[in-house]
């Protein structure tokens, strides 16, 4: 199953510059191990990235020359012969190997290890298990678990969240969000996330600022979740 959600474009190239901090890396390059969509659209990012540092030798690129090059990020990977290639091999990679539903992508083994089954929970609140990446610079990496059919609290984020559904699922304001989908969201988001039926949510989420909760009951709840 391909992703829906993405990484935004802002991500899409702070990633291809290597400006990302340590945490959002971590989450953006578990996503890309998973979408095809996302590779492509690295793929163009790196080449405009070497396209300005050509024009820094020369003159300074022009603000429509920025915003034709940011509009390529939106434009599908068919439209880019390389990225096309890519995708299509990665299409082909996911055919013949589906992804195995207990091994975390590549991009989490240093932080939480490789498998789903080992990992050590601990629980935070009812329903609500996570596991803290040990000190990450400039962030915030957690693992989350969320039983089936909860309802989180309702809140905004303080600065950038970026969150990946590794197994389960939840629906929110902006849609449905299954496995190796994102949510790339800044301090203008106010959601309340709920977790599907079936199985747990687990995600893997870096944040740089902590998250702010709206009501006065889920502000009061926020020391002891730690968020
Ligand atoms: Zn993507």
């Amino acid at each position: 199953m391909r992703p829906n959600h993405h990484l935004d474009d802002a991500t899409v190239l702070s990633y291809s510059a290597g400006a990302l901090p340590t945490a959002m890396n971590v989450v953006a390059s578990a996503h890309l191990e998973r979408c095809p969509h996302c590779r492509g659209r690295v793929h163009v990012a790196e080449r405009i990235g070497g396209t300005l540092m050509q024009q820094q030798r020369g003159e300074a690129p022009r603000q429509d020359d920025r915003d034709a090059m940011l509009a390529l990020l939106d434009r599908e990977p068919e439209t880019a012969p390389a990225a096309t290639a890519l995708a299509s091999r990665a299409d082909a990679a996911d055919v013949v190997e589906p992804p195995d539903r207990d091994r975390l992508p590549t991009a989490l083994h240093p932080w939480f290890g490789p498998s789903m089954r080992a990992l050590k929970w601990r629980r935070i609140a009812p329903g609500v298990q996570r596991i803290r990446a040990g000190s990450v610079a400039g962030g915030e990496l957690m693992l989350l678990r969320i039983a089936p059919g909860s309802r989180l609290p309702l809140h905004s984020h303080g600065g950038t969240e970026l969150t990946m559904i590794l197994d389960g699922a939840y629906d929110d304001v902006l849609g449905h969000f299954g496995p190796g989908d994102v949510a790339d969201l800044d301090g203008q988001t106010l959601h309340q996330p709920v977790t599907a039926p079936g199985v747990p949510c687990v995600c893997v989420a870096a944040t740089d600022a902590p998250l702010v909760f709206s009501g006065w009951f889920a502000r009061r709840l926020q020391p002891l979740l730690g968020f």
